[in-house]
């Protein structure tokens, strides 16, 4: 069989047990079916370490040239790595890095199968979070006093105007906290979520506390609603698909009631907390894809789990591990995919179609990862090691391709 070609993508290697998985991903299921063309970038925290992090750079550089990249799961450095790897500095993670150069918003989806099922009942289909990773509380400025006092907001513009106001007159001691969004990144989120819902062809839901927040969160509520109406309506009304905002409690309580098939825009916060709820209820980290998604249209994909840290200290002492390469299988699937899409390259997107099918049927038949046994509620279960379940996947794969 002739090899599937392909438009370049940027291909960006990671750390640990994933960096092992990689390989085997590339070796087993891709290379021997595809002519993969990658522009590659080390992300390896011993390379970073050796350009000083400029790789981290130029790989986010690449996928605004090329339009998508797939990632592998990186070591984000803290003190005990740059031990552990004698490192110059504490590096800065390189999902921060690309996420600043790229200007994007992280989209993350759970893989489902028949077989585990999500712990809320309603779920029929899998809901995908979008978090607004920039400012609000994670760029708070913050304080705490033991003494009465008076604490103020105060703005102060360029030109010298002032504006204040009371935040709490103290009678006793207590905590403050002053933080804040710009319409730039609120308008970039809005922009990445719209052009994902109609990627997808999904409705997208918003929701912020605008009642209480009558400033702030309205910006974000006002800020999405001009949006919408003004450059994504007539699509999503060509498509049958639906902006729906509401207040976040009342999102809660639908989510819940709901069979699922949407994508969830939350701020800052609600999506660092209902990401990781929703994704512990449909199941498995190691079943998470994640895609950062710019508004100008750059795609970067990756597993949402980190490197596997313990099972790779298990595979360095000559153990067989059983680790589960899903999530990063699906990263893979997604660029390709979407190379295939922006080129009209339906050989490629026919392909990843069928390589993932590939990895639902494994599971489904009974074969799987070892994190996958505890939760699985079909009949009998076989625990695979790493290379085992791989290998089982390629021989669907074969079937399919045949
Ligand atoms: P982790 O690598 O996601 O692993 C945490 C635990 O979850 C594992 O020990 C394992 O549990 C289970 N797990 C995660 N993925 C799995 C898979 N594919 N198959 C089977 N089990 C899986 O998180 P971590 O240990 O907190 O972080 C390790 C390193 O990854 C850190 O250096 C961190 O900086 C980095 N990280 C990178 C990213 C990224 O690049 N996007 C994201 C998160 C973390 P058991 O050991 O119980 O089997
Ligand atoms: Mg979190």
């Amino acid at each position: 069989m002739e090899k599937i070609k392909m438009g370049k993508i940027v291909e960006m290697d990671g750390d640990e047990m994933t960096r092992i998985i990689w390989k085997m991903i590339k070796d087993e299921l891709l290379s021997p079916y595809v002519e993969l063309n990658t522009e590659y970038y080390d992300l390896g925290l011993p390379y970073r370490d050796e350009t000083n992090d400029q790789v981290s750079i130029d790989a986010g550089e690449a996928i605004k040239k090329y339009k998508v990249g797939v990632k592998c799961a990186t070591i984000t450095p803290n003190a005990q790595r740059v031990e552990e790897y004698k490192l110059k500095e504490m590096w800065k993670s390189p999902n921060g890095t690309i996420r600043a150069i790229l200007d994007g918003t992280v989209f993350r989806t759970p893989i489902l199968v028949s077989g585990i099922k999500p712990t809320v009942r309603t779920w029929q289909a899998p809901i995908t979070i979008a978090r607004h990773a920039y400012g609000d509380v994670y760029k708070a400025s913050e304080f705490r006093t033991t003494k009465p006092g008076k604490a103020e907001l105060v703005f102060t513009s360029e030109d010298g105007e002032e504006e204040r106001a009371t935040i709490y007159d103290f009678e006793c001691g207590g905590v403050l906290q002053g933080m804040y969004n710009k319409d730039s990144s609120i308008e970039s989120f809005a922009h990445s979520c719209f052009k994902y819902a109609i990627d997808t062809k999904q409705d997208l839901w918003f929701s912020t506390k605008d009642t209480i927040s009558k400033k702030y969160d309205q910006t974000f509520k006002l800020i999405f609603e001009n949006i919408f109406n003004k450059q994504y309506k007539a699509k999503f009304d060509e498509l049958g698909i639906e902006y729906f905002y509401t207040l976040i409690d009342d999102a809660v309580a639908r989510v819940i009631r709901s069979r699922g098939g949407y994508i969830w825009a939350c701020k800052n916060y609600d999506g660092d907390v209902m990401s990781d709820m929703v994704s512990t209820a449909f199941g498995s980290l190691a079943m998470m894809t994640s895609v950062l998604v710019s508004p100008d249209g750059n795609y970067e994909y990756e597993a949402a789990h980190g490197t596997v840290t313990r099972h790779y200290y298990r595979y360095l002492e000559g153990e067989k591990t059983s680790t589960n390469p899903i999530a990063t299988i699906f990263a893979w699937t997604g660029a390709l995919n979407k190379r295939g899409e922006l080129d009209g390259n339906k050989e490629l997107m026919d392909f990843a179609a069928k390589l993932e099918k590939a990895c639902i049927d494994t599971i489904e038949s009974g074969r799987m990862t070892k994190d996958l046994v505890g939760l699985w509620e079909g009949s009998e279960a076989t625990a695979l090691t790493t290379e085992e379940f791989i290998m089982a996947i390629k021989a669907e794969l074969e079937k399919a391709l045949a």
